[in-house]
């Protein structure tokens, strides 16, 4: 088993969503021989990750054994950012996974999305909910 630190990833998780409503979550899958995207899209729509009310969720979907992961986002946040968006999550991630440092890769990635969604997607302390769990899949 691949040691993750999922309480910093959870921590992570909760301080990129107080600067954005987005909402960002990450599943860690078991090893696994099939294709990696399909599988991602599967949890993505398991996960609930098309419910929130701006449609701005984004998921991190790891394969720790296979040293991949796909960021995938929900459709408005495609309307909003460009490849430039995705690029930066995916550099932030892949040269941590390289090394096999997943924690770090993953907190660094959560970083970024909620850096970059704050633009498109501010947070507002009044009416802002946790609408999904910050907890890892
Ligand atoms: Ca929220
Ligand atoms: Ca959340």
């Amino acid at each position: 088993m691949v040691a993750i630190d999922r309480n910093r990833i959870v921590e992570a998780i909760h301080q990129a969503e107080l600067r954005t409503s987005g909402e960002i979550r990450v599943s860690v899958s078991r090893p696994f021989w099939g294709n990696v995207r399909n599988a991602a899209e599967k949890a993505f729509a398991r996960m609930g990750m098309r419910e929130t009310k701006a449609r701005n969720g984004v998921l991190i979907f790891v394969v720790p054994s296979r040293r991949k992961f796909v960021v995938l986002g929900d459709a408005g946040i495609h309307e909003k950012v460009g490849q430039d968006f995705w690029d930066r999550v995916v550099h932030s991630i892949a040269e941590n996974f390289r090394s096999g440092n997943f924690t770090e890769g993953l907190v660094s990635g959560i970083f970024t999305i909620g850096e970059q969604l704050a633009t498109h997607f501010p947070y507002d302390p009044a009416t802002d909910i946790d609408e999904l769990p910050n907890r890892i899949d």
